[in-house]
């Protein structure tokens, strides 16, 4: 399998981050950043010499406005089918509200203000992935598949790669606050969190299936060795 991992800068810093893997048939895009975003996202594909008809998949990892917000938008510029888990759909609906459990200063900072409930283009998946369904990639041309990795949202999904390239979104995050000021191999918990148990679970999961480096919503990637400290950490809680 020959690819290219792409990271698209939703914000400065690492503060968000899409991921684009370019393969033989295209590219799949994992994440789409906050509503109106869209120009950060062609601009990758463009630099890449690619163009929207060559987006093949979209894969929303969870319902959070910084990942969900601007699927409605892309698929309608690419035409590529949007996937989700069922656990998650009701949220891209907009017909129910996120629980938002922050975990320290920054979260709480963040609910005050209302940035993460802000509402966005709601939309119905075109692939749904039911309790731990597995979606492999290779008919897009990369060796791996989509998996359950529930606790920080109910249906959160990550991206495994049989290489060991894992694109975990919000598990966990990296560097200082919400993004990567200080991008060194330092794991945190991101400002929300439903259930960290699971979320230790779901890291563990990943590490036993082969997860060598991980990719993050927000912040620079973490090595193994880091995720499994962090998972070690959240199973005290
Ligand atoms: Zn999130
Ligand atoms: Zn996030």
């Amino acid at each position: 399998m020959t690819y290219r991992i792409q990271r698209v800068p939703i914000a400065p810093l690492g503060m968000i981050n899409a991921f684009l893997l370019q393969t033989s048939k295209g590219a799949v895009l994992v994440d789409t950043g906050l509503m109106g975003t869209e120009g950060k996202t062609a601009g990758q594909l463009k630099r890449m010499g690619l163009g929207w008809d060559d987006l093949k998949l979209i894969i929303v990892t969870h319902g959070h406005v910084d990942h969900a917000g601007g699927a409605a938008k892309l698929r309608a510029l690419s035409g590529a089918p949007v996937v989700i888990h069922e656990a998650e759909a009701k949220y891209c609906a907009g017909e129910a509200k996120m629980k938002l459990c922050p975990t320290g200063w920054v979260g709480r900072y963040l609910y005050r203000r209302g940035l993460p409930m802000e509402p966005y283009t709601y939309f119905s998946p075109d692939i749904v992935m039911r309790d731990h369904d597995e979606l492999d990639l290779r008919p897009y041309g990369l060796d791996g598949r989509v998996i359950f990795t529930p606790g920080h949202t109910p249906g959160s999904i990550s991206v495994l790669l049989d290489d060991g390239q894992a694109f975990v979104s919000d598990l966990l995050a990296s560097g200082y606050a919400l993004g990567g000021l200080l991008p060194v191999d330092r794991p945190q918990r991101t400002p929300f969190e439903e259930e960290p148990h699971e979320v230790a679970k779901a890291l563990e999961q990943v590490l036993e299936m082969g997860g060598a480096q991980f990719h993050v919503g927000h912040g620079f990637k973490l090595s193994a060795k880091a995720v499994e400290r962090h998972a070690a950490r959240l199973r005290q809680l």
